[in-house]
């Protein structure tokens, strides 16, 4: 075939070679649960084997549960499984079988904001430990085999869908994992690329790694690629076996392929029902994928949903297949952080339209609210009116920081659930490095607009009210993109964008609850209620920084009577005349390390959920299908 010329068989040969990694399955049920229906059956019962050195299609109609398989396959779901899976004949060691399998899924999720190059160097800075020169000559050897080398320049967002397709691929072959999980590569992609796509999978399995794929609809010449084709129809496996072979197969059941037809077609119509119900003759030929097992004679012992999911902690440790046999590559905690923030930096960088738009949002609005209360804050008739300035500055540092979490970071945690399952970094380094990497940029434009609107708005110049007010506007800054991230770490864009704002909300209100009625007259329940508001804290710190112990104001002669030139009386009346500033600070910085930490937590929980967490989520899904909400 021309389309393999000019690629030698051997172009693999800058990995190690990696041991066999053979996996076989029995008896795989999945059941979701469906609301007051009770359940859905996914998988029915199904078996079958994957070996190494062979290219494994997995086939079947749309909705049949190719997905599904490969999910629990590769361990990426394995709630509501049960069955067994075994890698060489030893039961499946979750933890270390994720270590050596890599999973490309069917909506290739890419770093945008990079070029193809950029997005390889990132990706072999984390998972290679090896001189640079080595690790240009890798991607050099990958980005050529996957014939990327042309577009190696183009921005990731730019490439055509083959060739995200295969940029997924590359980005994946990187650390040569013995076992690569791919869903539907060739969907989407014209026969050319889909050719290209499959015959670099066949020479990747032929490099002696598991490939399985699943695939939608392949051509009569493709079907012939694959050394091992699995077909599952309604959750049962109708056939297993070589390709072409299944004519044969189905002429033996009494349904004859007419000629000049693909057999994969013809396969994927029968399955459908298309020339009568022979789907249980089918299942029962194949015993539902059980005929074709190696070790179709060793009698394993059913696994309930547990052991599935991991914990055989007794297996004893294969040497050949051992955590540290894939892992010494991997780079260390603070340098997957260092090139974590680099990335983050560069694909800011890069977005210089956005970048721009922030720098114009925070002069304009900085010129903007300057201007609105020029010269107020030292006027003895403007008490009121400064008071607003600071609340609106507030304001300010609570929108602007957390919208764009909120409107980004759902996104990105698909993003992160792909690079995280495959085992690119730690969560703990990428979500330090996403806290670092937000804060220049914030810090920069923040003192720009907090000098614009300090000094239009005519504040005390004293050094230290200045900075004590800086303080408590990035306090709130960062405090509320916390809370932006923790709203985003859990929802939808959508969602996220509406409930973040709403959230605040009641925070705004509790901050300045009772203004101009007298603190006095707020009923206690409410003062306690006041506390659960980080802006009040913020308000309080500002108040605290800019009006105490400040000389009596004057009052302009075109006013007839000023009611608070006197600072402390103003104070007084808004019930802050007992709060500390430090406290305040102390305060907002506890809140800080209460939201970071709940969302790393919830980050966490949402990668890989404990059982408190899916409790939690199953009462979710419970409430939504009683209530009939959809998200
Ligand atoms: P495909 O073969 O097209 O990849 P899938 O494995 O994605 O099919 O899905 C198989 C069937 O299971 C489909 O009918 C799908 O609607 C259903 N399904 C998958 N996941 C869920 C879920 N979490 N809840 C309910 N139904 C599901
Ligand atoms: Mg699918």
């Amino acid at each position: 075939m021309e389309i393999s010329k000019g690629i030698s068989k051997n172009s693999l040969g800058y990995v190690p070679k990696r041991p066999p990694v053979d996996i076989e399955f029995q008896d795989l049920t999945y059941t979701v649960p469906q609301g007051r229906k009770g359940s859905k059956m996914i998988l029915r019962s199904v078996s079958g084997e994957f070996k190494s050195g062979q290219l494994n299609a997995i086939l079947g109609p749309s909705g049949s549960g190719k997905s599904t398989l490969l999910n629990i396959l590769a361990g990426y779901k394995c709630r509501g499984a049960t069955g067994s899976i075994l890698i060489n004949g030893e039961p499946r060691h979750l933890k270390r079988f994720r270590k050596m399998s890599r999973y490309i899924m069917q909506d290739d999720l890419i770093q945008p904001m990079l070029t193809v190059e950029e997005a390889m160097m990132v990706a072999a800075d984390l998972k290679l430990n090896m001189p640079k020169m080595e690790k240009i000559n890798t991607i050099t050897e990958i980005l050529e085999l996957l014939r990327l080398s042309g577009s190696s320049k183009t921005s990731t967002n730019m490439l055509s869908g083959g060739e995200t397709k295969r940029l997924a691929i590359a980005l994946e072959l990187l650390n040569n994992p013995p076992v690569l999980f791919l869903d539907e590569p060739t969907t989407g992609l014209d026969d050319m690329s889909s050719t290209q796509c499959i015959h670099l999978l066949k020479q990747i399995a032929e490099g002696g790694r598991t490939v399985i794929c699943s695939i939608h609809t392949p051509s009569a010449k493709l079907f012939s690629v694959f050394d091992n084709v699995y077909i599952i129809a309604a959750g049962q496996c109708v056939y297993q076996g070589y390709g072409p072979e299944v004519v044969p197969f189905l002429s033996n059941l009494g349904i004859e392929c007419p000629k000049h037809y693909n057999p994969a077609d013809f396969i994927i119509e029968v399955c459908c029902m298309e020339y009568g119900d022979y789907h249980e003759r089918m299942v029962t030929a194949v015993d539902n994928g059980r005929a074709n097992c190696s070790s179709k004679c060793i009698p394993v012992a059913s696994m309930d949903e547990i052991s599935l999911d991991n914990s055989i902690s007794l297996i004893k440790e294969d040497p050949v297949l051992s955590e540290e046999n894939f892992n010494h590559h991997q780079s260390g905690w603070m340098r997957q952080f260092y090139i974590l923030v680099m990335r983050m930096w560069l694909q800011m960088w890069r977005d210089k339209c956005y970048l721009l738009l922030r720098v114009c949002l925070y002069l304009a609005v900085g010129i903007l609210i300057g201007n609105l209360y020029i010269g107020m804050g030292q006027d003895g008739s403007k008490t009121i009116f400064n008071f607003g300035f600071y609340f609106t500055c507030l304001i300010f540092f609570m929108y602007i920081p957390m919208m764009p979490i909120l409107s980004q970071f759902p996104r990105e945690v698909q993003l992160l659930k792909r690079e995280h399952f495959n085992k690119w970094y730690r969560l703990s380094a990428y979500f330090a490095a996403l806290t670092v990497s937000t804060i220049p940029v914030q810090v920069i434009l923040g003192t720009v607009y907090v000098l614009l609107v300090y000094t239009l708005s005519d504040q005390p110049m004293e050094i230290d009210r200045l900075l004590m007010f800086y303080l408590v506007c990035m306090l709130t800054g960062i405090v509320s993109e916390s809370l932006g991230l923790l709203i985003a770490s859990q929802l939808t864009i959508v969602n996220a964008v509406f409930v973040g704002p709403v959230l605040t909300v009641p925070f705004m209100l509790l901050a300045v609850y009772g203004f101009g009625s007298g603190y006095d007259t707020i009923p206690t329940l409410i003062k306690i209620a006041m506390y659960f508001s980080y802006l009040r804290y913020s308000l309080e710190g500002l108040i605290h920084s800019m009006l105490k112990d400040r000389q009596k104001l004057d009052c302009p002669e075109s006013e007839e009577y000023c009611i608070y030139t006197d600072l402390n009386y103003f104070i007084k009346e808004m019930g802050m005349e007992n709060t500390i500033y430090w406290l305040d600070i102390a305060a907002l910085i506890f809140i800080l390390v209460l939201f970071r930490g709940g969302s790393y937590y919830l980050l966490r929980q949402r990668l890989s959920p404990n059982k408190t967490f899916l409790a939690l989520q199953y009462i979710g899904r419970f409430l939504k299908s009683h209530m009939g909400m959809t998200r």
